[in-house]
């Protein structure tokens, strides 16, 4: 959370500890330390060459100044001695400039603090008096003689002359005095150059503010809107600092400029710590130390914000400014902590404040002058912002993507036990069908099977029948038919007992039963009556298997009879394809009935009658 105002008090940090080095950051100079202007003259830092007069009443006018010179003592400041914190006094500044022959541009004096209040600047009306020229951020930007964001004036002073320049300066933010003179031409150069770096910088912000917009429609994950509200609030608190906003947004709200300065850094602050804390997780309950200070911290931004609107300015800024220097390492902690909690994506996260801090840190040695001032000095704020805004941005994406690639790894793994609940299900309900199919055929056995004997009862036999008829109709195939009926058996029944009758019954079912082929099918007609349909079978093989049986029955030994003989009676009838219409049933009946009449134990064979 590059806050600009954070720096800006890192820098009033390391002066303050500057103190403690041996380096003497005001330096008493009586001796007017004159800027010597010649030909080759583009650009001069004149931190060396400015000296300072604090007025702490407040009450001094240029005539004071000049007047009674004696009595107001100016003193030279150090290069880093240009800062110099919250006070609401007047700083006035003197700088002379000496204008050599062999120079043959003309000079503009800049101050690159835009948000100072008031600023009246001094020199010389060529009639001895002094001409002045008065703006300031509490002034419509009008009143600026050159349009632009920092502070410019001409410097119209004849060649080979000496001359003095006053400056009174008053704010009631933060006062910093970095002044350069430039040569115009050097200074037009400089402006395209440092107008292209600024036009990547906010291009790049905006394309990442649409970038994450575009991201937000696309994941609904709403920390990519945090990440647009603390882009949105740096990108305002950058214009507001740098006097873009002022000059091109509200030119003519002199007093809100600052305000909203004030405004744009507090909410820089509340989306710092609502990204980070929602990036984090510091929102859970996993680290309740971290979470009262989010909450205090966010709370007291509030409060600033609200008095930098309609309060003390000041007081909100030096608020800001403190609480920008404790937001700082308090997110730091919350990073580290999140990480070392094992939560994967904080570590992208503190990649990217750490690489923050070390611009930070560079950026103090630059300011402490430990280190050479190059491009980077101009450009190192938006260069450190610009890395970690990308940084943050780029570990918002890998915070999406491994929670994508958590996402993806939890369906796999819920695929897969899907898959083998599927895979479970799927061979119960083979097993539950098998179970089934047997029970089906074990019930239409129940169905078309006679219970006592086990041949197939009465409509099972027809139903037989009836199928293979319409196979021999079909192939011309032969098909004959038996009818059996046990002769006397109401006897047996009388003289024995229905049980006895039943086992002669059975005995007679397990003799066909044991005769027939598998393609054959036996069945229980009636009570006493036996059917037996013979596919693929001539009169001949008929008669031959009928004989057969008829001999068997003979044959049987029964101790539930006293071992009497039991004799059967035998109808035969086979289809005839010149009478498919014909009922073998009946055929074989009425041959039976021959059979019986005469004389039982024997096989008749049906006879057409032409
Ligand atoms: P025929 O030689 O003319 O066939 O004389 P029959 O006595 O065998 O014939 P009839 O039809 O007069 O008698 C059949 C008897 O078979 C009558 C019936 O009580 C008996 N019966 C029918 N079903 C069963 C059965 O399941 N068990 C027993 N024990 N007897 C049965
Ligand atoms: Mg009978
Ligand atoms: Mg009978």
């Amino acid at each position: 959370m590059l806050f600009k105002l954070l720096d800006k008090n890192l820098i009033l940090i390391i002066m303050a500890l500057s103190v403690l080095l041996p380096i003497d950051q005001v330096v008493a100079n009586d001796i007017n330390n004159k800027v010597f202007v010649n030909f080759d003259t583009r650009k001069v830092e004149l931190s060396p060459y400015v000296e300072i007069l604090v007025d702490d009443t407040n009450s001094l006018t240029i005539d004071d100044i000049i007047n009674k010179e004696g009595q107001y003592k100016f003193e030279s400041v150090t290069e880093i001695g240009n800062s110099f914190g919250f006070s609401n006094a007047s700083y006035w500044v003197r700088l002379s400039v000496e204008l050599d022959n062999s120079f043959n541009d003309t000079l503009l004096l800049q101050l690159d603090h835009p948000s100072i209040d008031n600023v009246a600047f001094f020199c010389s009306d060529g009639k001895g008096g002094f001409e002045t020229r008065v703006t300031g951020e509490y002034l419509p930007h009008a009143t600026r003689e050159i349009d632009n964001r920092v502070y410019l004036f001409h410097l119209s002073q004849q060649s080979g002359e000496i001359a003095t320049y006053y400056l009174q300066l008053q704010t009631e933010g933060s006062m910093q005095i970095p002044l350069t003179l430039w040569a115009s031409t050097a200074y037009i150069e400089h402006i395209d150059t440092s107008n292209i770096f600024l036009g990547i910088y906010y291009g790049i912000m905006l394309l990442l503010i649409a970038i994450s917009l575009a991201s937000f429609v696309n994941t609904r994950d709403k920390l990519f809107l945090w990440y647009v509200f603390y882009l949105i609030s740096y990108l305002l608190f950058q214009l507001s600092m740098n006097g873009f906003a002022y000059q091109y947004l509200w030119p003519e709200l002199p007093q809100w400029s600052s305000r909203i300065t004030a405004v744009s850094a507090g909410f820089v602050g509340i989306s710092a710590l609502a990204f980070s804390g929602v990036f984090l997780q510091i929102w859970g309950d996993k680290h309740p130390y971290i979470k009262r200070l989010y909450f205090l911290l966010i709370i007291v931004n509030v409060i600033a914000i609200v008095m930098g609107l309609f309060g003390d300015y000041s007081s909100s800024v030096q608020l800001l400014t403190f609480l920008g220097m404790l937001m700082f390492p308090v997110i730091f902690i919350a990073a580290m902590a999140s990480m070392l909690s094992g939560y994967k994506p904080a570590r992208y996260f503190f990649a990217a404040w750490t690489i923050y801090l070390i611009g930070v840190f560079i950026q103090g040695l630059l300011l402490l002058g430990m280190l050479p001032h190059m491009f980077l000095t101009l450009y190192a704020m938006q260069i450190g912002s610009m890395i970690e805004i990308v940084l943050l941005g780029y570990a918002l994406m890998m915070k999406i993507d491994l929670l994508r690639m958590d996402k993806n790894f939890a369906q796999a793994e819920a695929n897969k036990y899907l898959n083998q609940l599927n895979e479970e299900l799927g061979s119960l309900v083979d097993e539950r069908t098998q179970e089934l199919q047997v029970k089906n055929i074990q019930l239409s056995k129940l169905v078309s099977l006679d219970s006592m004997t086990g041949l197939l009862n009465h409509n099972a036999s027809i139903d037989l029948l009836n199928r293979l008829r319409h196979a021999v109709l079909r192939y011309d195939n032969d098909l004959a038919v038996i009818m059996l009926d046990i002769d006397f058996f109401k006897s047996i029944n009388d003289q024995f007992g229905h049980p006895a009758g039943d086992k002669v019954i059975i005995s007679i079912a397990n003799i066909l039963k044991e005769t027939i082929r598998d393609s054959d099918g036996a069945g229980r007609y009636g009570g006493e009556e036996f059917i037996l349909i013979l596919p693929e079978t001539n009169i001949n093989a008929a008669k031959e298997l009928a004989e057969r049986i008829r001999q068997d029955i003979l044959q049987l030994d029964l101790d539930e009879i006293d071992n009497k003989k039991v004799t059967s009676s035998f109808g035969l009838a086979v289809f005839e394809a010149n009478s498919p219409e014909s009922n073998l049933i009946d055929q074989a009946d009425s041959a039976l009935y021959k059979a019986k009449e005469a004389g039982r134990n024997c096989i008749k064979v049906f006879e057409s009658v032409s």
